[in-house]
């Protein structure tokens, strides 16, 4: 099992919430979510984007841009998913969105944020994986295969998701 490396960077000291109150950017994807921009210069997350695109998808992901941002889901559907406000994985922009949520309510120590971060990082770079490789969209059957991978590694997060998305 893969000795878990936890980063040290407590990463809401480093959103700068100047930012926050001056929305940078809104779009649309073509998933159909509406992503507002809220910070995507934070530093750090790039750097932990690059550990885990090294030690889990063999530097073989397109280098992505990390950004905090809110989401909002298109459908009433998605938007019951607990997992779709999240994080969000824009494929053709190659930017990964990690839901603002977590940033501005402090309720966890830093040890779970730092946590959430990880998790939800790791689960949108799989779906930048399966998008590319597989063309696959969304929680199939490469997807839950790539968190079984990821599970092998020692990733125990991913027993939760691969029985919630089997289901659905
Ligand atoms: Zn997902």
């Amino acid at each position: 099992m893969k000795k878990r490396n936890q980063p040290d960077t407590d990463f809401r000291k480093e959103y700068s919430w100047s930012e926050a109150s001056a929305p940078q950017e809104r779009y649309e994807t073509t998933d159909g979510c509406t992503i507002v921009v809220l910070a995507n210069n934070v530093p750090g997350l790039a750097k932990l984007f690059q550990r885990l695109n090294r030690e889990f998808f063999a530097d073989q992901l397109p280098n992505c841009t990390i950004q905090i941002g809110a989401i909002f889901s298109a459908s009433r559907w998605e938007a019951s998913v607990p997992y779709a406000h999240e994080g969000h994985a824009d494929v053709q922009r190659q930017v990964i969105t990690l839901g603002r949520n977590h940033f501005f309510f402090r309720k966890w120590s830093r040890k779970a944020h730092n946590e959430w971060i990880r998790v939800t990082l790791l689960h949108e770079m799989i779906h930048i994986q399966v998008a590319l490789i597989h063309g696959e969209i969304g929680h199939g059957k490469h997807f839950r295969s790539e968190l079984r991978r990821l599970g092998r590694l020692g990733e125990k997060w991913t027993a939760d998701q691969i029985r919630y998305y089997r289901k659905i």
